[in-house]
């Protein structure tokens, strides 16, 4: 059973999270489905990048990197995502894109089990995590083993060194079972890795509880980060002073400002960091995670899953030509859907302003971001899709022109 619009506003007017929509800026009249491929824009993030920019670098030139602490934002944003992903104070550090902090960490992870020569991950992770791995493995001699997803806890044997894994797959929204599968790599003697990139901002995630020990993220997803926002990593506290970067930069020095020309590991997280933070993207960074404030991840993914359980709800009952290609259960934070004309479908939906995501070969991506979405924005789209269907309205050549970013 379903709702109908009236329903729909009545549950957005109840919504305990519905004023943090006011932390963004949406263009009028669009609903934005997307924020787990870019989170939309934070109300205070203009302000704050122009006063990095203006008061800081203008007005403090470069007494700023100790006036304005510059010099330990990688720390305090480490600090500022811990607590939404189960971490520590200390644990986490910015830095980078996602796909370096992998190499990092995968370089520091293979070096720390001598005599293991392999990395397991499944053959659907993002791509990057398995060409990085690929690269990781090609400069130290160890291989990347890929297997489907319900075959990986089977392959962890005693030759695996680290298992590497996406928490929400970015294309199915399937969820791993994080405590499971890190106590499957522990009985090896593997060590575990997780890619948080669908999951920081979007579900509870426990990384102490489940043991882990070592994670990364994505800054610009769900964490409101901005355009190619730095990226996060975990190292679990028990292991920092065992692991080694293999990208030992000045700024993971012991003491940088020594000008030492051996490397020296800095105690603690700092160790990952490799050179000099970017600024001005730190700022927007933190404006991000500023939309965070005060709320609870329990309540952003008890939001979540009541988004994505109505828009199922509403697909199954008005656009029967979708199949959902995402776990009914096990799932996160987006939802994928197959139809045949996916493309342009889609193309058509973000004409009309509803924006999601085409993933191949024939999937509609619509990813639900609690502090910004509503439930009258579910019912709005699923309203729009079945419109164009009954229409094909999206049948039109303009909506089959494929860009470079999908
Ligand atoms: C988005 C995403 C990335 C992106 O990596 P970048 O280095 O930021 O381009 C990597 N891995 C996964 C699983 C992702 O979802």
């Amino acid at each position: 059973m379903t709702i109908s619009f009236d329903e729909a506003l009545a549950l957005d007017a109840a919504d305990p999270l519905a004023h943090c929509r006011e932390r963004f800026v949406l263009p009028e009249g669009v609903v934005y489905l997307d924020g787990n491929s870019l989170g939309a824009l934070p109300r205070a993030t203009a302000a704050s990048v122009a006063a990095t920019v203006e008061r800081q670098w203008g007005g403090d030139l470069i007494a700023s990197w100790n006036k304005h602490d510059w010099i330990g934002a990688p720390q305090r944003l480490g600090d500022r995502i811990a607590p939404l992903i189960g971490a520590r104070p200390g644990e986490v550090l910015v830095a980078d894109s996602t796909s370096i902090n992998l190499f990092k960490l995968l370089g520091a992870a293979l070096a720390a089990r001598p005599g293991r020569t392999t990395i397991v991950s499944e053959t659907d992770n993002f791509p990057s995590d398995l060409y990085i791995a690929q690269g990781i493995a090609g400069l130290t001699g160890a291989k990347l083993r890929m297997v489907e997803a319900d075959a990986v806890a089977a392959a962890i044997d005693t030759d695996i060194a680290v298992v590497m894994l996406t928490e929400v797959d970015y294309r199915s929204g399937r969820r791993h079972d994080m405590p499971a599968m890190t106590a499957a790599a522990h009985e090896a003697g593997a060590l575990m890795l997780w890619d948080l990139s669908h999951s920081a901002g979007a579900i509870v995630v426990d990384l102490n509880a489940a043991g882990a020990d070592l994670a990364v993220g994505c800054g610009y997803k769900y964490l409101n980060g901005g355009p190619g926002a730095p990226a996060f990593l975990f190292v679990a506290e028990a292991l920092q002073a065992e692991l080694i970067s293999p990208l030992p930069g000045w700024l993971g020095h012991h003491d940088p400002f020594a000008f030492e020309p051996d490397y020296r590991p800095a105690p603690g997280i700092s160790r990952f960091q490799a050179g000099t933070p970017s600024i001005i993207a730190m700022a927007a960074l933190e404006a991000g995670l500023a939309t965070f404030d005060g709320v609870r991840m329990t309540e952003i993914e008890a939001k979540s899953r009541r988004l994505s359980d109505l828009f199922i709800a509403l697909v199954d009952e008005k656009c029967p030509e979708l199949t959902l290609a995402s776990p009914r259960q096990s799932r996160a934070s987006h939802l994928v859907f197959a139809h045949r004309d996916a493309y342009p479908l889609m193309q058509a939906l973000i004409e009309r302003g509803v924006v999601g995501d085409f993933r191949e070969p024939d999937l509609m991506r619509f990813g639900f971001a609690p502090l910004y979405n509503g439930f009258a924005d579910v019912w709005r789209v699923v309203d729009a899709i079945a419109e164009l269907i009954t229409t094909r309205a999206f049948d039109q050549p303009r909506f089959r022109q494929r860009s470079k970013v999908t």
